[in-house]
């Protein structure tokens, strides 16, 4: 018998524990078939609160899903620019923006955010998202069409514009009687957004977009933490989410399933690298500072954190050569780098040297690709390979304020080994820390208390929203 097959015949749970909707063509997107075969039984179910809340809203996607009666008739409403009537369906329009890492997770934020206003969801496609991920919902795309009217000025919209919310609010041209005349508005969560535009985060502001059927949202932020923290939000969320902090986790594995191209580039780096090892350690590294590595200080602090954490071994430079007697079994370290020396040394060291555990180490770089790229095909199936490929190791080393770390920790469920950012080109002491939760942290939250109208720590207010471990001002779940 076939192997290959053998492999993907094991019966599991197919539907993540009922997290998947049943009824999708297999063949279209195997991963969200499959994926159940490469990782651990997952110890984190979703509530069946959120389940039940997952069905209700593919059961509203599918009524108002594109081309509709409803959203034809909502789409009436937006070409006479008036609003005049309520309508039976509301929407969410995901603008396509920033990193592969920033869009994984603020895409997650507004599938939330959709959950919570009981809006529709839809996607501007951007340049790859076609490309990159299978539809998540039943029946009804969640892309954007392409012949919706405000395509083409997604670009533009920023701060300044005039249909944005912020924008609007410092003119003082909304209140709430004019807002509510709006067939829709821009909302601007950038990371360099301003006090108006993160009155967003304001219950009063909330209601004021109940009546406005389209909402444009553009955003680099995971800002998740921040909707725990409206009060209008907070009951609904902890039915949700009894356990804080899986919200990414499960959202993540509701929405995300890599296209069939992507999960080819996976499963074939998987089972040629990953899936004989006794354990799989993931070391991800992502290096802010200017200039082009790799940096001697930063394989250091790499090497230093893995060593005292007891993910890898060390080597033993005196003796040439262990017996293998003492054989501990192997470890598959799968590194992702934008550079390929971090992984070079690493390579060659535990080629030189044998462990002093006699365990054998087999290092493994899928792609070097020197910079960050945009709008580039294979460049942003690598990312997205290599996140999920990161999401199915044991342990997990990430970098300090990189969504593509964050990203991979929620998908796998794991809470990383955080590397601390290094000042001046030295190694930090202790090199890394354990993340407090497997939640990625919203790194430019507000910090205002919208009933007194004054400034506060929203780190300090309750204990599941706290200061992340890798930006001291970030919020994150725990
Ligand atoms: P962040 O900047 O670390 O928060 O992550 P993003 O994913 O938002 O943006 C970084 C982008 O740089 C990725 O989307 C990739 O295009 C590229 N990149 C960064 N690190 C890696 C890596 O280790 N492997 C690959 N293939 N691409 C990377």
């Amino acid at each position: 018998e076939d192997d290959s097959t053998q492999f993907l015949d094991v019966p599991k749970d197919k539907l993540l524990g009922g997290l998947l909707a049943a009824g999708f063509d297999e063949g279209s997107c195997l991963s969200r078939y499959q994926s159940s075969l490469y990782r651990k039984a997952p110890p984190h179910k979703p509530s069946s609160y959120l389940l039940s809340r997952l069905r209700k809203y593919e059961a509203l996607h599918k009524r108002c899903g594109p081309y509709t009666e409803a959203y034809n008739k909502t789409l009436e409403q937006l070409n006479s620019g008036r609003n005049n009537r309520p309508t039976e369906c509301n929407y969410v329009i995901w603008i396509s923006f920033s990193g592969l890492g920033n869009r994984i997770l603020t895409l997650a934020s507004a599938f939330l955010y959709a959950l919570l206003t009981n809006r529709v969801l839809l996607v501007d496609r951007g340049a790859d998202m076609t490309d990159l991920f299978c539809e998540p919902f039943p029946e009804k795309s969640w892309l954007l069409p392409l012949d919706f009217p405000l395509n083409y000025q997604f670009n533009s919209f920023d701060q300044k514009s005039p249909q944005c919310y912020g924008n609007m609010l410092k003119n003082n041209i909304t209140n709430n009687s004019t807002g509510s005349l709006l067939p829709y508005l821009y909302l601007h969560l950038v990371h360099d957004y301003g006090d108006h535009d993160k009155l967003f985060f304001c219950d009063q502001d909330q209601t004021l977009f109940q009546t406005v059927p389209w909402l444009i949202m553009k955003t680099d932020n995971y800002f998740v933490p921040s909707l725990f923290l409206i009060p209008s939000f907070e009951q609904e969320l902890s039915n949700l989410f009894p356990d804080k902090q899986t919200v990414f986790h499960h959202l993540g594995r509701y929405l995300f399933h890599p296209s069939n191209p992507v999960w080819g580039m996976i499963t074939r780096y998987y089972q040629a690298y990953l899936a004989k090892a006794d354990e799989r350690v993931g070391i991800q590294i992502r290096v802010f500072d200017t200039g082009t590595g790799p940096f001697q200080h930063v394989f250091d602090q790499v090497l230093a954190c893995a060593v005292k954490e007891k993910l890898l071994p060390e080597v033993n430079a005196q003796e040439p050569i262990v017996s293998p007697s003492r054989n501990q079994g192997s470890k598959a370290i799968l590194m992702t780098s934008l550079s390929s020396g971090y992984f070079e040394k690493l390579r060659n060291m535990y080629w030189e040297h044998p462990t002093l555990t006699g365990e054998v180490i087999g290092v493994f770089q899928p792609s070097h690709e020197e910079h960050q790229q945009t709008e580039k095909q294979m460049h942003n199936r690598k990312a997205w390979a290599e996140m999920y490929l990161l999401s199915l190791t044991d342990a997990l080393i990430t970098s300090s304020w990189s969504t593509f770390g964050y990203v991979a920790q929620g998908l796998g469920g794991l809470k990383p080994w955080i590397l601390d950012k290094p000042e001046n080109r030295t190694a930090p002491d202790p090199p890394c820390r354990r993340a407090m939760s497997m939640e990625p942290c919203f790194h430019a939250p507000p910090f205002y208390d919208c009933k007194a109208k004054i400034g506060i720590d929203t780190g300090a207010l309750v204990p599941h929203v706290r200061h992340c471990e890798d930006m001291s001002w970030g919020l994150k779940l725990v």
